[in-house]
Formats: C-alpha cells, structure tokens, sequence
C-alpha cells in the first residue's frame, strides 16, 4: 500500500476569513484527487476558525485538519512552520500546494526544507502523470519554455500556485467535509516571532486584481519622476495602476500591491493599458484575461504587441499626457 496518500490545500485565513487562493487551490486539488482516486483534504490553521469549515467543505474538500489555537491567530512563519511539518509527518499526504502569496511564498519553502522535499514555485499549471506524479507547470527562460516541474523521490509533493490564476468550483451548499482537529504542541516561549501588534493599511486605490481598468508601467517609464504618468492616466480613467518587475525593483512601484505577472498579481480588468513594457511572458501571464490590452511603446518590435489590441508607437512621455489631456476634456464628472 503507497504510504503517501491524499491531496493537500494549504487554506489561508487572515482575520478568519478564508482567502481566495485556498478556494481556487481546491479546485486544482478536485481535479487531481479524483484522477487519483484519493482524497481532497485540507489544513487550516488559525484562532476560531471552525466555522470555516462549512466553506471548505462545499467548495470541494473532504477532510479539514483544524489546529485552531490562539498561537495561530496571525500568520507568523515559525510557529506555522513547525505545526505543518508534524501535521505531514503524521498524516503524510502525497501532494501539499499552497498560494503564492505573500504568505504562501513564506511557508512553502520552510516547509519544504523541514520535510526534505522540493518545491514548484509560481506554478501555472497542474496535473499527475501516468505514475501518479505531481506536474507542476512553471515559466522558464524568460516565458520561453513552460517547464514541467516532478519531484519523484521526495514526499510530500509540493508546490504553489499563482493566486487568481484558477477558477474555484461551484460552491455545492450543504456538501459536508470531515474535520481532524489537529493538536498543538507549540509554546510562545519556543517561537523567535513575537506579534506586537498588527494594523491594516487601507489601499489608495482598488487592488489591481479587483479593478475594471488597469494602467501598467514598465522599465520604459524610465524613472520615479516619470512614474506620476502612470498614476496620473490611471486616476483619470478611475482605474488602478499596476507595474512590471522592475519598476518594482527600482522602488518607483509597490512590488507586494502593484506588480503583475508570474509571480505577482493576476488582473482581469476589462480594459489593460501597458506603457514602456516589453511583453515579456512573465508578465503577460498575469494579463492574460484582459479584455482590451493597449500597448504604449517606442519599439514597434517589442513583442507586448502581438499580445494587444491596439498599439500606439512612440514615446510614453509625449503620449500619454496628450491622452490624459484628452480624456479629461472629454468626460465630465458630475
Ligand atoms: C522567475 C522570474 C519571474 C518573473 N516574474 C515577473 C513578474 O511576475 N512580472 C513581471 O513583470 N516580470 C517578471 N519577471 C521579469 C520579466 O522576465 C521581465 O524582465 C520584465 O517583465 C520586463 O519588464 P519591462 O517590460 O518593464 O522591462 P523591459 O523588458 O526592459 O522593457 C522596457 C520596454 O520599454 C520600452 N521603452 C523604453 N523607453 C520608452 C519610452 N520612452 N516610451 C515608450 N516605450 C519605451 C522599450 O522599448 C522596452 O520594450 C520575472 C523574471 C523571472 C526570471
């Protein structure tokens, strides 16, 4: 008998509320589960989160395994850590993906370390092989290549999934999940993270993943002083503004709220307008469902405008203050 069995979600909670990614998660999981005929299970950690439990289970999962403790009430990475590796030594599951989130890119690999095991980070595809092997789909070489990712000699089988990238399943109401309460045998004195305090800082605009428009900046904006033009176009059309990778790196956007692509946001907004952007694959994978791309660059090569709509050549600088100039002379705001 295999002495690894079960597909595993990691669900986020903040606040007790389930986040999006372990929804999504569950649906990949199903999928997998089923063709293995094993099951669906997953681990949630938290403070009163029980009631949780009723989601998770119409959204797909089979068994929960609830260590809900007051330790657990905020993310924090050792005491999470330390409680997942004795959850998956006990139980010992086959696969374990997360989110890759801010808090998922945290854990994962922690994870990973304390059980021996690998990990497919950022993936954007999943699916088992003939020998009931995890295949997890990650970009490599610049989007040239999608690299199918195995980890046959190591268990659990893990990976994380880029958030906002799957659909969830349709909620099934009343569809019931077991619930394991897992026990904890962590203390505050064993853990080098304090909590002092946590405060929520409230976002300036929609997040990029939730609005109807998004204006993108890349490498091309050329500097923070030019980077107002971004935020300017995406003020005037009431959207938010969004970057590549290194505009992030540069510090001219916010890398955690503001980057799209492989490994950072996923938008869907009806209207994406991309200025000073190349189009490489690690972003147009977070722009993808877009339903009207824009590109604004100088180079009529870059590739961004195979991927567009419409295409404007030129200098960011000179266009988009006439376009900003223009809208705002056409539309009048009550
Ligand atoms: C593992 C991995 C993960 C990654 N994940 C991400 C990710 O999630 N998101 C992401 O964005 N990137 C990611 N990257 C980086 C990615 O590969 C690209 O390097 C990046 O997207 C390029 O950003 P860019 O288009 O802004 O810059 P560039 O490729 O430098 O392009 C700048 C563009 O601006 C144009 N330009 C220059 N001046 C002007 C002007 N005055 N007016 C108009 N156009 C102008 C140029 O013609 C050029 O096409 C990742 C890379 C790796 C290896």
């Amino acid at each position: 008998m295999k002495e690894h069995k079960g597909v595993w979600v990691f669900a986020e909670q903040r606040g007790g509320k389930l986040g999006e990614v372990g929804l999504e998660l569950l649906n990949i999981g199903r999928k997998m589960a089923d063709k293995l005929g094993d099951a669906l299970e997953v681990v949630l950690f938290g403070h009163e989160v029980k009631s949780l439990v009723e989601e998770l289970g119409e959204y797909g999962a089979d068994k929960v395994y609830l260590a809900d403790d007051p330790l657990l009430e905020v993310y924090r990475s050792d005491a999470y850590a330390i409680l997942m590796k004795d959850v998956i030594e006990e139980h010992k599951p086959s696969i374990l993906i997360m989110g890759a989130t801010s808090i998922g890119a945290d854990l994962a690999p922690r994870v990973a370390a304390k059980v021996n095991t690998g990990l497919s980070a950022h993936c954007i595809g999943f699916d088992v092989d003939e020998n009931g092997l995890l295949v997890g789909e990650v970009p490599g070489f610049g989007g040239a290549v999608i690299a199918s990712v195995i980890c046959p000699k190591h268990y659990p089988q893990m990976a994380t999934a880029r958030p906002g990238f799957f659909e969830k399943l349709e909620r099934q109401v009343g569809r019931k999940a077991e619930v394991v309460e897992v026990r904890v045998n962590i203390k505050e004195e064993d853990l080098g993270i304090k909590i002092v305090g946590t405060f929520r800082e409230e976002a300036k605009a929609r997040p990029i993943e939730a609005a109807d428009i998004v204006v993108a900046g890349g490498y091309g904006v050329g500097g923070s002083e030019n980077w107002k033009l971004v935020d300017e176009l995406a003020d005037a059309l009431g959207g938010s503004a969004g970057a590549t990778r290194p505009p992030c790196d540069e510090g001219w956007a916010d890398l955690e709220s503001q980057m799209i692509g492989q490994s950072g946001k996923t938008v869907r907004p009806s209207l994406y307008i991309g200025m000073g952007i190349s189009g490489a694959m690690h972003h147009l994978v977070g722009i993808k469902d877009s339903k009207v791309v824009v590109a604004i660059n100088s180079d009529p090569k870059a590739p961004i405008f195979q991927a567009a709509d419409y295409g404007i050549v030129g200098d960011l600088r000179q266009i988009v203050p006439c376009i900003i100039e223009e809208w705002k002379s056409l539309v009048t705001y009550p």
